[in-house]
């Protein structure tokens, strides 16, 4: 394959097509970063700043485009292109640009008794060098932008592979790094089929982050252990939203129905199941269902579509057949359930399912489609036990008026982030840490956190007495060894009820001060 052809999901339109880039032209691009990398890595914060904010200056002066594109290619309605994307990109940029140097200044780590003997010890950052970054088609924006602005911020080069479903996305992300005064090469995008992503490994980027499917990131997972190279993996997701019977149904409603048809549930903590207390179940299901058939879903020609297209053919076939195996085991779907007849678009409508339970995949797997099974539940301990029945862990929701209580819950919910009425919004936290448990993923992204793992972490230990031999030093003899005895119960307090701890700390000393040294 030379090219790769893209059209529209929600029309079949053709937009463009994009360049594949040849394995060993990937490889040239990789070891271009590498010599960037050098140069980006002695730039200072005040530098990587101006640079920073001259990418969100570019996307604001080009920002319909850009919202044009995401939705024409993804098949997102433009508000979610918006919503979803371009403002957690921009938000991202600009929280590091203003935050970098404050995260990654060097970090002073005090030592009581070492101080003592004249050690220091601190924390220094230093960039990796190539970060290779894979992206998914559902938000091929958003994510990405996010991941390449905290590696640039933390002074990494990037080589990005984005989804090969939106190409044109990824090579506009090309052109926003390219037109900002960056060195040469710093930011690159390599565009082909999947595979292609394996030449980052091959090439031995210093750092990876993954975000996409479980079965994929276990096999790059895997590629990257071979040859020790640290990897961020961000996976599936299959999130619980519990409903107290105290929560305000109007809101929770409303809610949990974005939640889980946002981006046509394509979202990775979309929500995709929920957990309803018995005695509001079908005050609960009815407004649900009233509401997700108000929702409009087609493609996007005036601002007139909630619910966008489902972006690949192979998306909208798992769909169907989760929808099918639900209804063939017993499930009853209140609305929706069949895919939209709309010429070349493909769509499928909100589909909300009740008589389901656990041994259906429409409730065990991953959909990443507008679908809903909603269960009762008679105790907190019933749903929060079901809630963690799940290979998953990425997010979860807790919708109550009782804040206290949905702390608590909260807390014991296997997951990487929980919200408390309300969902996904968190991914467009930049604040705060993002990333799962479980077959969710290892590591994290956004926040100070994420910031770290783009970063090597440094212990620089040094040393005032440079001059005096240290007794740890040649050579030993029993005075070393019968000293360190006692004086580690000065150090540790163990035994201190069997004698004096000022008398431990005495022979201590005494047993380290300098003897005969080689
Ligand atoms: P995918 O795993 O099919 O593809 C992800 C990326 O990996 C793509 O760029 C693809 O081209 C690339 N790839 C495929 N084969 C490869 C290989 N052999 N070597 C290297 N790279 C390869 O995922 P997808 O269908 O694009 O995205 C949907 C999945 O992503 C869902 O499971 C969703 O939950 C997950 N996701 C997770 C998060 C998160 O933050 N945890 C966010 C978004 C999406």
């Amino acid at each position: 394959m030379d090219e790769i052809v893209s059209a529209s999901p929600a029309t079949g339109l053709a937009l463009g097509q994009v360049q594949v880039t040849n394995p060993d032209k990937a490889r040239r691009i990789i070891a271009d970063a590498r010599e960037a990398a050098k140069i980006w890595a002695r730039s200072d914060f005040k530098q990587r700043k101006r640079v920073l904010r001259r990418a969100n200056d570019y996307i604001h002066e080009h920002f319909d485009d850009i919202a044009w594109l995401i939705s024409d290619e993804n098949g997102k309605p433009r508000v979610e292109a918006v919503t979803a994307e371009i403002t957690p990109a921009m938000y991202a940029i600009k929280y590091y640009a203003d935050n970098a140097q404050r995260i990654l200044s060097p970090e002073p780590i005090s030592m009581f008794l070492w101080g003592l003997a004249g050690k220091s010890s601190e924390i220094r950052y230093a960039p990796w060098g190539v970060i290779g970054i894979i992206s998914p088609w559902n938000y091929p924006f958003g994510i990405p932008m996010t991941q390449i602005a905290t590696a640039v911020a933390a002074g990494n080069a990037v080589v990005l592979k984005p989804s090969s479903s939106t190409a044109l996305i990824g090579g506009k992300i090309g052109e926003i790094w390219n037109s900002i005064g960056l060195p040469e090469g710093l930011v690159s995008v390599i565009q082909g089929p999947g595979p292609l992503g394996e030449v980052l490994i091959e090439e031995k980027v210093d750092r990876l982050i993954f975000t996409g499917s479980v079965e994929i990131g276990r096999h790059v997972g895997k590629l990257a252990a071979d040859k020790l190279i640290p990897t961020t993996l961000e996976l599936g997701g299959k999130d619980p939203a519990i409903v107290l019977k105290d929560a305000d149904l109007e809101a929770a409603t409303s809610g949990i129905l974005w939640g889980a048809m946002a981006n046509a549930g394509q979202t990775c903590a979309g929500i995709e199941r929920v957990y309803v207390e018995s005695p509001i179940f079908d005050d609960f299901v009815e407004l649900l269902v009233q509401k997700a058939e108000r929702l409009k879903v087609g493609p996007d020609n005036d601002f007139d579509s909630d619910v966008g297209a489902i972006t690949s053919k192979g998306q909208l076939k798992i769909i169907e057949d989760q929808v099918e195996d639900a209804r063939a085991r017993g499930a009853r779907v209140l609305t929706g359930g069949r895919r939209l007849d709309m010429g070349e678009g493909s769509f499928f409508p909100p589909t909300i399912l009740v008589n389901v339970n656990h041994s259906m995949p429409i409730v065990r797997d991953e959909t990443f489609g507008p679908t809903l099974p909603v269960m009762p539940f008679d105790s907190v301990e019933e749903a929060i036990s079901k809630a963690n029945d799940s290979e998953f862990g990425l997010s979860a929701s807790v919708w109550t008026q009782d804040q206290d209580r949905a702390r608590e819950i909260a807390q014991q919910l296997v997951a990487g982030t929980v919200t408390i009425n309300d969902s996904l919004y968190t991914y467009g936290l930049t604040e705060t840490p993002w990333g799962g448990v479980k077959h969710s993923g290892i590591g994290k992204t956004h926040g100070k956190e994420g910031l770290l793992e783009m970063v090597r972490q440094v212990h620089i230990a040094s040393d005032r007495y440079y001059r005096i031999k240290k007794p740890w030093w040649y050579p030993y003899n029993r005075d070393l060894y019968d000293s360190m005895k006692r004086g580690l119960s000065f150090l540790t307090g163990a035994g201190a009820g069997s004698g004096n701890r000022s008398a431990s700390l005495f022979r201590l000393l005494r047993g380290l001060s300098p003897r005969g040294k080689i």
